[in-house]
């Protein structure tokens, strides 16, 4: 038998998931961000979910092609924009559209309209309103606008902006109200569609913000952007990863015994601890620390020690059921029913969901779990059902 680690990819969780962002931004059209290979989910594997997006958001040219290549038609939205002008025979061909975020993409988009006169592109020019990662100041905003107005292979024009703070607890003039209304400003001479909203401004401000279109993400794979304000629960979203492994072998210790490399652990009683195969090779972070939350056979318990590059230790001892071969969910849905949220993991390794769903590595297998199966998982939990 191989390895019993795997990535668990849960179709109708992730459905679901798209249908809260759409409930929450009723009158927007709603994009699912895939970048990063769907957040580590894998783009192929999330598409027949995400299908009735909108459109889709990601950065990597490759990963546009391969949404082409499943049969997406609808747009695609290059995040990051143009990294050379030869982008632009991709963006032409494959009918892509692209952020402007700097005057060095205006530029290269006048060489191509000297060699392609008949191109039609789809521009959505990005504000740096605070940020300031990418994007165009106020004043060089509007004049990238002028600029791009007058360049005849630009069809359509589209406003956008990125929040830094949109998980924040204010709203208000110091946080992300500030950083709407100067983009309000700024743009208001140019009417245009406009997009400003992450998974944390759907949730959370959907009513205070226009955004014509939505950019939801880190929300569709079973995150919470704000935990822990909010947790999954609160916002009625499903883990869309669940990280499974087995115990493969179990030790019995005495008082004063220690767990794993640099004897970081020490028993302070008699323990019974599982050794379960996941360690940091499959992307499990080696920070954990001991107290990270881990369910065996459905129930909740603690990794201890340091995690080591294939295995972990997890506390046992009051889990009698527990032995070699018993499931050990990492994250996500156990097979009875139980949830480990992803963000309670990713806090207590002071990180975000967000970076641990990326990290899982190729060795890994992946596995899909159809829509039907799950959905009757999740009826039987309880609380999670009318969301469901
Ligand atoms: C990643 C990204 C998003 C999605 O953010 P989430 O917090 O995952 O919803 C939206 N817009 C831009 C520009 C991004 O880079």
């Amino acid at each position: 038998m191989s390895r019993p680690i795997q990535a668990l990819i849960h179709l109708d969780a992730l459905a679901h998931n798209l249908r809260i962002a759409q409930d929450s931004a009723p009158d927007a059209q709603v994009y699912a961000v895939v970048k990063a290979n769907a957040y580590g989910h894998g783009i192929a594997r999330v598409y027949e979910a995400f299908k009735h997006a909108d459109g889709f958001a990601l950065l990597d040219i490759a990963e546009a092609k391969q949404l082409r290549a499943l049969g997406w038609q609808g747009d695609i939205l290059l995040l990051e924009g143009l990294f050379s002008v030869q982008d632009l025979l991709d963006c032409h061909q494959f009918k892509l559209s692209f952020t402007v975020h700097s005057i060095h993409q205006i530029e290269w988009l006048r060489q191509f309209q000297y060699s392609y006169p008949q191109a039609k592109l789809n521009v959505f020019v990005k504000m740096n309103s605070g940020m300031n990662r990418l994007g165009f100041m106020p004043e060089a905003y509007r004049r990238a606008w002028l600029e791009l107005e007058q360049l005849d292979i630009v069809q359509q024009l589209t406003h956008m902006m990125h929040f830094s703070d949109a998980d924040g607890e204010r709203f208000d003039a110091s946080g992300i109200q500030y950083q709407y209304e100067l983009f309000q400003q700024v743009i208001q001479d140019f009417p245009a569609p406009l997009t400003v909203s992450n998974s944390a401004a759907i949730l959370r401000h959907s009513e205070a913000l226009r955004s014509d279109i939505v950019r939801s993400g880190i929300m569709l794979y079973g995150s919470s952007p704000d935990y822990p304000l909010h947790t999954i629960q609160d916002w009625k979203l499903l883990p869309a990863m669940s990280l499974r492994s087995e115990i493969i072998g179990i030790q019995s210790l005495v008082q004063g015994q220690s767990v794993g490399y640099g004897s970081r652990f020490i028993a302070d009683r008699r323990m019974r601890i599982g050794i379960v195969a996941c360690g940091y090779a499959d992307g499990y972070q080696r920070i954990s620390p001991t107290g990270t939350p881990v369910l065996v056979n459905g129930v909740r318990t603690r990794l201890i020690g340091r995690v080591s590059m294939d295995m972990l230790a997890v506390d046992v001892t009051e889990i009698a059921h527990a032995d070699i071969g018993s499931e050990v969910v990492l994250w996500g849905n156990s097979s009875c029913g139980a949830v480990l949220p992803i963000d309670e993991v990713a806090q207590a390794s002071g990180t975000v969901g967000y970076e641990l769903m990326c990290a899982v590595t190729q060795r890994v297998p992946f596995a899909v779990q159809p829509a039907s199966a799950h959905m009757k998982n999740t009826a039987a939990e309880g609380p999670m059902e009318q969301s469901a």
